[in-house]
């Protein structure tokens, strides 16, 4: 049994003392810096976050032992307001949080007093977590650890600004940005229930009138304006008339009190049901048309302004809604107020062309799917192939005035510029869906009056974005694209609120910089905050001038060291201290942020340092399921990093975390895995224990042997080529796995000879424990430490070479031979299973010389890329001997162009550079082991030897690489 805990605990104690990751400049050894997102300590972590970390960490492990100076930093991300929303949330005695902490985390109770100050938060769960990532095996330098509150932070952050300031990158103005009316604070992913993006869309609020009442429909498609038929409230919904701007709207009780945060002056002079609105008429500003107020359950009240305009000829909502209210009798339209004569009539009208479609094509697409009802949820479907067939593809029809003939793209900006101009229309904000704070509010759209925000929408700034990305590192390839595009689409960000914890805008200082914003360049900051924090400066007197020095080489040091009262020689070590490591090589993150943090720090580092220091590489992963779910409160799956730890042992944690899935996909945990995960260590921890023992010797290495040494270093170069993208779980399989299979295939097969070639055997064994323990290192540190020692390892395996491919010991034809003894294994089982013969004598037979020639004519028509059976026949008659066989030639010969076709073609290339193999030697290698395996009597002989026995006849079966078979 392997004590998980014990071995765990006496490596980081040991790695501790040794002060292992500790990484000082060392001008000897190359420089591998890595970094990954700093944790928000607003709660405990659970094994969702463990991947990230964990992945950085074997990164930094497996660049270690190639023998890299390896930095791995870690710091607390105290700023904004995840953290106060959180304490928050906690004072009022919010049911679900003190559930989650004390029953999923098992925070004591009468320790919950001590969460209520921010401050007080964040040190239980920065603690909290640095436990964790110590009980991880996290191979970080402990010495650099900060909070973004300390005050060489915010002197820090305050340089950054400044230099962004400088560089033309902040401005101040107002926009739209998603806002909680509870907390009166800008809303950002980190704010939101579920990490959401709050996405802002702007909608056309089109002016339909009755009278001086306005019913302004919001919609993203203005040019249909044409085609409306009627509109549509949610009969019951609540609705208002009010004064907004001066004008009389009527619009949803809830969009009345959204359009105060867009900066409208809203005055409410009436309330009413939807269904009060039925049956009014009103005129459609681009064409006159007076239509029907109808009700549709579809419309809702929450989105934008609750009054939708109606185009069943091109919106499958809108035609499947009149339909149903078309199909009502008399009665039930007039309980609603509605006469007849206004619904009857109503027809789609067709306002743009698409070919492919007659005059309705919603009307088609929603007939082709079957769809009967509102709440089908195909309709999401319809909607989405008829918007993007006319967007793409559409023209204005001739009934849609100046437009007609314009292309749908086209006539959507100017129908909307238009109306505006014309005061038929306006524009208003509203999220794409619905997003909650994480206190719990709805999150709004707001205008936001002279906010600063850092403008990552200049376009000379996007460029720089762009050409530190075309020179970096993109781990999985497969994102690359989307940090093209999010930096195409990124735009000015808000950077800085009224409240929350973090740096005071330096310029303006009743603004606090937000999270996203003081984030993004702070792996400079580690490589010399533990000398800060050891010389203890006065903070104040690190301004721009010091930053400039440390980072950018400007000033001098004898003027810094002179306000600072730093002496010179320090400053010059923290200068080269920064420019040992930087650039930073690789920044580790979950893959969701890469539509913000991971793009600014992008931005951030083209704006402020010269181009050597900019990132080269970024590695992203996906999230972790729970057997398949999302980890969620409500389905009671999260589970603690610190409980699976003690549950699991943190190595099979490690490994299962890194094993299941390679980093672009969702990694699938469940508890049966992390088991089964610790009974294959164990089981390699039993091997490796017991190869420890004997040192062996090579100095009678038989061809099995030198089989398992190829068959390792194929291993170590798939795992190798794995790892340098951080494909860990192709690694892990091939280090654990495929490996494995293989020694237990090397084993069957040296079963029989185990006491008489001892030596040899445990040279092999010792070879093949030493490569794995090494290669799991990354991934299981603590496991491998203790077997390294007990195979007496120098040092630590930690910092251990990564083992190297032996050339030499290649040897793809030992390869191909022991593919002729497996080949035969599996014939006999097979037969014995078909026939379930018991086995007295089984008799192998070799092919003959003849067949082989023809063999390898195939082999050389196939690696010239000429095998067919015609060609290979031709040739074979040039040969005097095969063409005496006539007779047999051409029949072998199909057989073998079907054979060597299946061949992969390096394996064709290494059989043709063998030639001709002595089956008859292979197998008389391996007949004590088929005789072991069967436990019966083997024989083997070539078809045309004169003693052959051959009762049934077989023998003239048998084809290169693949003897016949006769059991008696
Ligand atoms: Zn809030």
């Amino acid at each position: 049994m392997v004590d998980w805990a014990a071995i765990e605990e006496k490596w980081q104690r040991r790695w501790e003392e040794a002060h292992l990751f500790e990484s000082d400049p060392d001008p000897e050894k190359p420089k591998f810096y890595i970094t990954v997102a700093y944790p928000y300590p607003n709660s405990p972590q659970h094994i969702g976050h463990g991947r990230t970390y964990t992945l950085a960490d074997v990164h930094a492990r497996y660049r270690r032992m190639q023998g890299y100076n390896v930095l791995l930093p870690m710091a607390w991300h105290y700023t904004g307001t995840p953290i106060i929303a959180m304490v928050e949330r906690l004072k009022e005695g919010d049911e679900d949080l003190i559930e989650t902490f004390t029953d999923i985390y098992h925070i004591p109770r009468e320790r919950l007093r001590e969460l209520e100050t921010p401050i007080g938060m964040a040190r239980y769960f920065t603690e909290e977590i640095k436990q964790g990532m110590k009980r991880m095996g996290y191979s970080i330098d402990w010495r650099r650890e900060f909070t973004t509150i300390d005050p060489y932070y915010s002197k820090f952050i305050h340089w950054q600004f400044e230099k962004l300031r400088q560089r033309g990158y902040i401005t101040q103005g107002s926009h739209p940005v998603g806002w909680c009316p509870h907390c009166g604070n800008p809303v950002g992913q980190h704010d939101t229930i579920g990490d959401i993006e709050p996405e802002i869309q702007g909608f056309t609020a089109i002016k339909f009138r009755d009278g001086d009442e306005i019913y302004p429909t919001a919609t993203l498609r203005p040019e249909t304006v044409f085609g409306v038929a009627n509109i549509w409230v949610n009969p019951d919904a609540d609705y208002v008339k009010a004064k907004v701007d001066g004008e009389t709207w009527i619009v949803s009780q809830r969009a009345a009190e959204k359009l105060v945060f867009l900066g409208c002056k809203v005055e409410v002079l009436e309330k009413m049901k939807g269904v009060e609105l039925l049956g009014r008429r009103v005129v459609n500003p681009a064409t006159g048309a007076e239509v029907p107020i109808l009700p549709a359950e579809f419309v809702d009240p929450n989105h934008a302004t609750g009054v939708v305009m109606s185009v069943p000829a091109h919106a499958p909502y809108d035609y499947i809604a009149l339909k149903t209210l078309q199909g009502l009798s008399n009665t039930a339209l007039k309980r609603m107020g509605l006469r007849p004569g206004d619904v009857r009539p109503l027809k789609p009208i067709g306002i743009i062309e698409v070919p492919g479609y007659g005059e309705w094509p919603a009307a088609e697409v929603v007939e082709r799917m079957g769809i009967e009802t509102q709440n089908d949820p195909k309709l999401e479907e319809a909607t989405k192939e008829v918007y993007g067939e006319e967007f793409r593809n559409g023209l204005m029809r001739g009934n849609t005035g100046t437009y007609a003939g314009i292309r749908v793209e086209a006539a959507r900006e100017a129908v909307r510029k238009d109306l505006i101009a014309e005061g038929n229309a306006t524009t208003i904000y509203e999220l794409v869906k619905p997003v909650y704070c994480r206190c719990g509010t709805e999150v709004v759209v707001k205008i936001f009056e002279n906010q600063w925000f850092i403008n990552y929408g200049d376009p000379d700034w996007k460029r720089l974005a762009h050409e530190n990305l075309d020179e970096m590192t993109i781990i999985p390839r497969e994102f690359r694209q989307e940090f093209e595009n999010v930096i195409d689409w990124l735009k000015a960000k808000a950077c800085a609120r009224k409240v929350g914890m973090g740096t005071r805008l330096p310029w303006a200082p009743d603004w606090i910089i937000e999270a996203l914003s003081d984030s993004t360049i702070y792996m400079a900051y580690y490589t010399v905050v533990r000398h800060l924090k050891r010389l203890q400066p006065d903070p104040e007197t690190l301004d721009v001038e010091f930053w400039d020095y440390i980072f950018l080489g400007e000033g001098s040091a004898m003027r810094v060291s002179e306000k600072t009262g730093i002496p010179i020689e320090e400053l010059e070590k923290m200068r080269e201290e920064f420019l040992y490591f930087y650039p930073l090589d690789a920044r580790h993150s979950g893959r969701d942020l890469i539509p913000n943090h991971l793009t600014f720090m992008i931005f951030n580092h083209t704006a402020i340092f010269p181009r050597d220091l900019w990132p080269r590489g970024i590695y992203v992963n996906g999230s972790v399921l729970m057997e398949g779910q999302k980890m969620s409160k409500s389905l009671k799956n999260i589970i603690p990093l610190i409980e699976a730890i003690r549950e699991f042992g943190a190595d099979p944690l490690r490994l299962s975390l890194m094993a299941t899935a390679e980093p672009i996909k969702d990694a699938d945990f469940s508890r049966s895995l992390a088991k089964s995960m610790r009974e294959t260590l164990e089981r390699l921890y039993d091997r490796v224990m017991e190869a420890a023992e004997h040192e062996g010797d090579p100095s009678e290495l038989r061809d099995i042997d030198l089989w398992m040494l190829s068959r390792l270093q194929r291993h170590i170069a798939e795992a190798t080529e794995a790892m340098e993208e951080l494909r860990v779980r192709r690694a892990i399989h091939a280090i654990l796995y495929d490996m494995n299979q293989d020694l237990e295939w090397y084993l069957r097969r040296v079963a029989p000879q185990r006491e008489r070639r001892s030596k040899a055997i445990n040279y092999v064994l010792r070879r093949v424990a030493e490569a794995q323990v090494k290669m799991l290192a990354p991934f299981t540190p603590h496991l491998c430490e203790e077997l390294w020692e007990a195979l007496g390892g120098e040092g630590f395996v930690s910092t251990a070479p990564w083992p190297k491919v032996d050339e030499s010991l290649i040897r793809p034809d030992l390869e191909e031979k022991e593919n002729i003894v497996k080949a035969c294994l599996e014939d006999i089982q097979h037969i014995l299973r078909v026939t379930g013969i018991q086995p007295q004598h089984i008799h192998l037979y070799t092919a003959t010389s003849w067949k082989w020639k023809v063999y390898l004519k195939a082999l050389e028509l196939a690696s010239a890329g000429e095998l067919d059976v015609g060609s290979l026949i031709r040739e074979c008659f040039k040969d005097e001997e095969l063409r005496f066989r006539a007779g047999e030639v051409p029949e072998f010969a199909r057989a073998i162009v079907e054979d060597v076709t299946k061949t992969p073609e390096d394996r064709v290339k290494t059989r043709l550079e063998m030639g001709v193999v002595n089956e008859l030697i292979v197998l008389q290698d391996a007949a004590d082991f088929l005789k072991a395996e069967f436990n019966c009597e083997v024989s083997i002989c070539g078809e045309s030897d004169p003693w052959i026995k051959d009762p049934e006849g077989r023998a003239k079966r048998a084809k290169p690489y693949r003897p016949a078979i006769y059991i008696e």
